[in-house]
């Protein structure tokens, strides 16, 4: 049978197919490139993996209070070497991307301290974690201060208002890497690196923290090697492949990843306890695959923004613009176009392709959210995901795609179901 007959039987059309083709062939360099800075980092972690002589030994489980557990070690050591850092805490134990940023955050900040986000809002759910929201627990119910520079109208740092908020109480620095939802461009790595130069003129002391989060391995370098003292992160994005069930991340300064082990699991304790319980073979051969998964959900963002550009959509970011997340924006102006793109992104998907989704009301939320996943990991953004509040503008982010030609099935398929409902029209 032709590939173009299974798709059709997958449910596009010629048509759907054929101009989709045509925006694929458009886009030949820029894959290239994609994929040489994917060659660059699987060398990274690969010669990372070898130099701490990684062996089927370290795949070995571990339980109970998990003393000596020599996979976690050496898995910790592997991700310090790739990216950098003088030291690293990978467990199962931190679960999801904002445990590990609470941890690294409230291990390395005392009462009294300020924290500082020269780069605007944070992530929503550290706004609970920061005391932003009054939420039970939060920094700030343990007396740490919280001080925010927004970026300047054009996305540039406002270092003017940055230096006067740098104070003697200012011990952290949080910086964002991804805009996640918000509407602010992503920062490249390079942006970061002059972020942290200029607060570390003011304040050499003061640590620079990088939520790292859908930032990993799209550059050839990380904040690491531009002078944050810790990145962060989630096992269930980038860094996990795919393979990681669970798991977070922390790489930096050793006092830094020390002070955070100690909040992680207790004073005295620090790194010592945390048994790996059998995940250790799915966290390095995941971090083994990220490079090329990271590629493929890079080159679906970037088909997905160049389809829904031509046909008239705003997208963030637009169809030529460089790449420092793997997050995509597409705005449909209504709520249908949400709904009939996440349904496409669904009926794409290996697991669940039969489920419908709908806008549901979510806690947290102010406004109905629909939300495709047909993933492998329950919540997994690395894997082909879309999400929409059901509010205006009207705009749907996506991300992921362990193989490019998921992701591309995906936005076919999004597109296929926008044409069906009368959304989108092909061009002649
Ligand atoms: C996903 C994400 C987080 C939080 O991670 P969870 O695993 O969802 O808790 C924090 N910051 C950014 C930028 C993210 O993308």
């Amino acid at each position: 049978m032709e590939l173009t007959e299974i798709y059709q039987e997958l449910g596009v059309s010629p048509q759907v197919q054929a101009y989709c083709a045509a925006v694929e062939a458009g886009l030949k360099e820029r894959f290239e490139a994609i994929d040489a800075t994917a060659e660059y980092n699987q060398m990274k972690v690969i010669q990372a993996m070898q130099e701490s002589r990684v062996s089927d030994i370290h795949f070995a489980a571990t339980t109970g209070y998990g003393y000596n557990d020599l996979g976690r070690d050496t898995l910790e050591e592997v991700y310090a070497r790739a990216f950098h850092g003088e030291s690293a805490l990978v467990r199962p134990q931190l679960t999801c991307g904002t445990h590990a940023l609470h941890v690294a955050l409230s291990g390395n900040l005392r009462p009294g301290d300020e924290l500082l986000s020269p780069v605007g809002k944070p992530y929503d759910t550290l706004e609970e974690v920061i005391g932003i929201r009054d939420s039970v627990g939060s920094l700030k119910e343990y007396g740490v201060t919280y001080r925010q520079v927004d970026l300047l109208e054009d996305g540039s740092f406002d270092y003017e208002n940055i230096r006067k908020a740098i104070n003697e109480r200012t011990r952290l620095v949080t910086i964002q890497r991804s805009k996640g939802y918000a509407t602010r461009p992503t920062l490249s790595v390079e942006k970061i690196g002059q972020l942290i130069a200029f607060v570390k003129e003011i304040k050499p002391d003061v640590i620079c923290m990088v939520d790292n989060c859908y930032g990993e391995f799209v550059e050839r370098i990380e904040p690491t090697d531009v002078g944050a003292d810790m990145i962060v992160g989630s096992l269930i994005k980038n860094p996990g492949g795919g393979l990681a069930p669970i798991g977070g991340y922390i790489v930096g300064r050793k006092d830094c990843i020390d002070r955070a082990a100690y909040r992680l699991s207790a004073p005295g304790l620090g790194k010592e306890v945390g048994a790996s319980l059998g995940l250790n073979q799915s966290f390095y051969q995941g971090l083994f695959l990220s490079p090329t998964v990271v590629a493929g959900a890079l080159k679906g963002a970037i088909f997905a923004a160049n389809i829904y550009e031509k046909l008239g959509f705003a997208v963030v970011p637009n169809g030529t613009e460089s790449r420092h997340d793997i997050i995509q924006a597409v705005t449909f102006g209504k709520p249908e176009g949400v709904i009939a793109f996440c349904q496409g992104i669904q009926a794409a998907a290996p697991v669940d392709s039969f489920v419908t989704p709908e806008p549901w009301d979510m806690p947290g939320y102010d406004a109905p959210v629909i939300m495709a996943a047909g993933a492998f990991v329950q919540g997994s953004s690395i894997e082909l995901s879309a999400d929409g509040p059901i509010k205006p503008p009207y705009a749907v982010y996506f991300q992921g795609g362990l193989t490019w030609y998921h992701a591309k099935l995906g936005i076919m398929m999004s597109l296929q179901k926008l044409i069906e409902a009368g959304l989108a029209v092909l061009p002649e």
